[in-house]
């Protein structure tokens, strides 16, 4: 069984960021991972993260992995599938092998919920969005339609109203989830919203250029001329396993860790995306840098090396009101 001073699930921005610092303090680490970048490697083109001209999400991954494995940091591409976490050495098993370590850092982010249909996956990233935030500005001038109910929605579709020509938001009910003061703005907004109605079909040609939306009471259908289609109907941490080894999670199912990004389990800590950060890459690489520096505090038993225990005090729960 290969053993690691801290094995690093997850080869997002926030596991490579933890490899980095891990590896920078002399850690024999390694990041254990079903794919490169994570949902980073979707994205066409990232223009907000401090210091780079736009890049694509893959080839900003290449280069944190590079560098990462410049320092010494191992990185493997096997999915994990078992974990042992709750005695001191830690236990690991993907589908290849197995391994074990002294702490464990969780970086397995989460992944946005689909709608299922016809053309959503064959147009992402060619006008088929998750991300407002990310991909809002390349739809300029361009006719929109958000896709959902809840404040993130609502918020999008806000947004969006002000970046392009037309943005519609459509959902399947009668009525919001949002809170009111997003509603107040929504109606201020040029947002249309078109109620009751759920997309069954994205349509194209290289790009996206219509979508098929269906009356839920009436079962019409009519067509819609689009350039983008956002999809915001929540998204879902990658927690099963973890959950299963006893790591707490909260109500949304995101791990909960305290201020030292440590999780209710020693030695265990967790970093972006799947702790319900600000989902950005600069955040999650910001805290996989702090949580993998914690890992080695709790290694060493002490501050940058003193032989002082660490003392992590009473567990104070990060925060966690999620900006959506
Ligand atoms: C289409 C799209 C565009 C985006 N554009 C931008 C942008 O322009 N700017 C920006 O700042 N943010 C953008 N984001 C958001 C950003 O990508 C995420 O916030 C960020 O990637 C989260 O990083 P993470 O490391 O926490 O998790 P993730 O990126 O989700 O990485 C998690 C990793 O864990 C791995 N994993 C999960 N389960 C297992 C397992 N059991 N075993 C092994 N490995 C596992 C996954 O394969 C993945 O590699 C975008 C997101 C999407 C979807």
């Amino acid at each position: 069984m290969e053993t690691y001073d801290l094995i690093i699930i997850g080869g997002g921005p926030a596991g490579l960021a933890a490899g980095l610092y891990a590896a920078r303090r002399n850690l024999k680490v390694i990041i254990l991972s079903e794919m490169l970048g994570g949902q980073m490697s979707w994205a066409p083109s990232v223009e907000n993260y401090p210091g780079s001209k736009p890049i694509s999400g893959l080839k900003l991954a290449e280069i944190m992995k590079k560098q990462a494995k410049k320092f010494g940091c191992k990185v493997k591409l096997e999915k994990v599938v078992g974990l042992n976490l709750k005695d001191e050495i830690k236990t690991v098993r993907t589908t290849e092998k197995e391994y074990s370590s002294k702490s464990v850092l969780i970086a397995t982010g989460s992944h946005y919920k689909k709608l299922e249909a016809e053309g959503e996956d064959k147009f992402i990233g060619r006008g088929v969005s998750y991300c407002a935030t990310c991909d809002g500005p390349c739809f300029k001038d361009k006719k929109v339609a958000v896709i959902g109910g809840s404040d993130t929605a609502v918020r999008s579709a806000i947004y969006l109203s002000e970046i392009a020509s037309e943005t519609y938001l459509i959902h399947r009910r009668d009525q919001l989830r949002a809170e009111e003061v997003n509603q107040k703005r929504l109606e201020e907004s040029k947002v249309k919203i078109i109620w009751n109605s759920v997309v069954e079909k994205i349509e194209g040609d290289k790009l996206v250029k219509k979508i098929i939306i269906k009356d839920v009471n009436t079962n019409e259908t009519k067509e819609l001329d689009i350039d983008g289609i956002f999809i915001e109907i929540g998204e879902i941490p990658t927690t099963e396993i973890m959950k299963a080894a006893g790591v707490e999670i909260n109500e949304k199912n995101f791990i909960k860790v305290d201020s030292n990004f440590q999780t209710n389990l020693p030695g265990v800590f967790a970093a972006g995306d799947v702790t319900g950060s600000f989902a950005q890459i600069v955040v999650a690489a910001a805290e996989g840098a702090e949580a993998a520096t914690n890992a080695y505090l709790y290694l060493r038993g002490g501050v940058y090396g003193e032989k002082k225990p660490a003392d992590y005090g009473e567990k104070k729960w990060k925060k966690q009101p999620r900006i959506e």
